[in-house]
């Protein structure tokens, strides 16, 4: 069975539920859209717009505007990438998002790169809930991708509760290698799965808005 590329959120969804990953994954089935999800993506594309192109944020997020403005005043002297894609081959190399040798993608809100440092930010519009695996993912991609930089910090911007999360921090040295450890072991728990073709449901509380209709663990 072949595996396809792995993001952060493939990742997630396996831990999360071997069997969900199973259909979104592998069957390529599409999670319908949910009000939530439809939010998220509506609030990332006016930030990315007031961010990138400097278009004011539309009145139901003007108090987005602080957030925008300290991305600003981080990028002085310095240069802001956003929505950035971030793709890597099996060994490492950097290649294209969609190119048939990609084995690993994902895309960062917004980074701050200075010489030798970076910064990510990662725009979330739910309840406050530290994560630190995706900010993790993203500065193991930009690692690799740009070899200068030594330092990387990272912060989730909690957009409802108006606040900026905790701060992480890696270090190319002692960091990256540590990253990457979390990351080939998540990945090789699914190729493991992919060879004994066995994608077992883990019931939990997401059985209750799990779109797998045809799952018996479903609640929803
Ligand atoms: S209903 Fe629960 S156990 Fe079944 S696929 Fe969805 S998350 Fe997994």
């Amino acid at each position: 069975m072949k595996i396809p590329p792995w993001s952060y959120s493939a990742l997630e969804c396996f831990d999360t539920c071997p069997k969900r990953y199973y259909h979104r994954y592998i069957l390529k089935e599409k999670e319908p859209e949910n009000e939530s999800n439809k939010h998220g993506t509506e609030v990332h594309k006016a930030l990315e717009e007031r961010v990138k192109d400097k278009k004011p944020l539309p009145k139901p997020y003007y108090m987005y505007e602080k957030f925008a403005k300290s991305v600003e005043k981080a990028g002085q002297g310095g240069v802001v990438m956003v929505e950035y894609p971030l793709a890597i081959t099996k060994d490492f190399r950097p290649c294209d998002f969609f190119g048939a040798d990609v084995w690993g993608r994902g895309k960062a809100d917004v980074v701050v790169h200075k010489g030798s440092k970076m910064w990510i930010g990662d725009w979330k519009t739910g309840k406050v809930r530290e994560k630190l695996f995706q900010i993790q993912v993203f500065a193991g991609f930009l690692f690799k991708l740009f070899p200068e930089v030594e330092e990387i910090h990272g912060n989730n911007i909690w957009l409802q509760a108006g606040k900026i999360g905790d701060a992480y921090s890696f270090t190319r040295e002692k960091g990256e290698p540590i990253i990457w450890q979390d990351i080939l072991y998540k990945i090789s728990r699914i190729e493991l799965a992919a060879r004994k073709d066995s994608f077992d449901p883990k019931p939990s509380g997401i059985c209750g808005f799990c779109y797998v209709k045809t799952c018996p663990h479903n609640r929803g």
